[in-house]
């Protein structure tokens, strides 16, 4: 057990002794591992004569605070914590060339070249959001990496709607949105081969805290706490959410594809029964979304009623009268 599981477990002051005997540490090396756990912003109060004891952990994000929530076999079992970083699927990237497993995960505070679809930028600013990335090794063909997308997607959606009970929706295929504004972000890249992927890397950016906006975004992002109209802890969504995509994975390595999370994907997913504008870069048009098929892709139904499949590598849509 961890340091900060034991002190949570406690919830009262313990002394110095009583954790060296129960987790077999010096005092020296508890005092070293309180400092740490002080530095990622988890509040421990040090009485003499009576011990330490854990105050709020509700502030807390970094390595520790994920950690002690986490109850993944192997998905972030290895996490790199970073208070800043370029992009987390980049650093991911850099570990992967390495020889990096499959599950490694990279969690930052700050990302000072985030990135969306077609080199757009996604924007983590300092103390409030989330940028988290997965290294995956499917195996598999590189078609399913587009899959890898809608996993996070479902996953994200069920991993904040447990810790905030929002009620957030999946914009086909990359999105999570509230009210019609965009909560998260997720941006899934691969090296590959024609016929066989190295690596996969989900990466995602969840707006938890931020209290404003950009111009240029305000009128199309949202977050956790403008919706909710509270802060939440930034280290039991990291938890949740990647929780869920442990599970989520697994079933879709069952299977190969879509076919058993794509009920869940539908019923969370806000374009299906709704008019979409589909923004294909050989032409745009305009139709009703049934929902996705087992590979992932939009099953549209044009105006002329011939159906069509919208492929999730590069397309986005929109709703007919707005972003959703
Ligand atoms: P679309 O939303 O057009 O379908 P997309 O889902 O592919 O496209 P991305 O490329 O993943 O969008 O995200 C980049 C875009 O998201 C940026 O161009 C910007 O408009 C917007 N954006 C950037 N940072 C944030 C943020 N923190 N929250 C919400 N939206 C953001």
């Amino acid at each position: 057990m961890e340091l900060i599981e034991f002190l949570k477990e406690k919830n009262d002051f313990v002394s110095g002794q009583e954790i060296a005997d129960a987790m077999h540490i010096s005092r020296n090396a508890i005092w070293k591992q309180i400092e740490h756990l002080r530095k990622e912003g988890i509040e421990i109060e040090a009485v003499t004569g009576r011990g330490y004891r854990i105050v709020n952990t509700s502030d807390a994000f970094g390595e520790k605070s994920i950690r002690s929530l986490l109850h993944t076999k192997w998905l972030g079992r290895e996490l790199l914590f970073f208070d800043e970083i370029d992009s987390t699927n980049d650093e991911l990237k850099r570990r992967a060339d390495k020889g990096a497993e499959e599950g490694l995960v990279a969690v930052a505070d700050i990302q000072s070249k985030g990135k969306g679809r077609r080199g757009r930028a996604w924007e983590t600013p300092a103390g409030v959001n989330i940028a988290m990335s997965y290294l995956l090794r499917p195996g598999l063909a590189p078609d399913i990496a587009p899959m890898m997308t809608l996993i996070m997607a479902i996953a994200a959606a069920k991993g904040i709607r447990e810790v905030s009970s929002l009620d957030v929706g999946i914009k086909w295929p990359n999105d999570i949105v509230v009210n019609g504004r965009k909560l998260v972000g997720i941006l899934t890249e691969m090296t590959a081969e024609p016929d066989y992927i190295h690596e996969v890397i989900v990466g995602t950016g969840i707006n938890v805290n931020t209290e404003s906006f950009p111009e240029e975004i305000k009128a199309t992002a949202t977050s956790m706490r403008i919706e909710g109209g509270k802060k939440y802890s930034r280290s039991k969504v990291v938890a949740a959410v990647t929780d869920a995509f442990e599970t989520y994975y697994e079933i879709f390595c069952a299977t190969g594809d879509l076919s058993a999370l794509r009920p869940d994907y539908n019923a969370a997913c806000v374009n299906v029964g709704a008019g979409v504008r589909v923004l294909d870069p050989k032409g745009e048009y305009d139709g009703m979304a049934k929902g996705i098929d087992n590979k992932g892709e939009l099953i549209v139904i044009k105006e002329d009623g011939s159906e069509t499949r919208v492929y999730a590598g590069e397309v986005s849509v929109r709703g007919i009268y707005g972003y959703v």
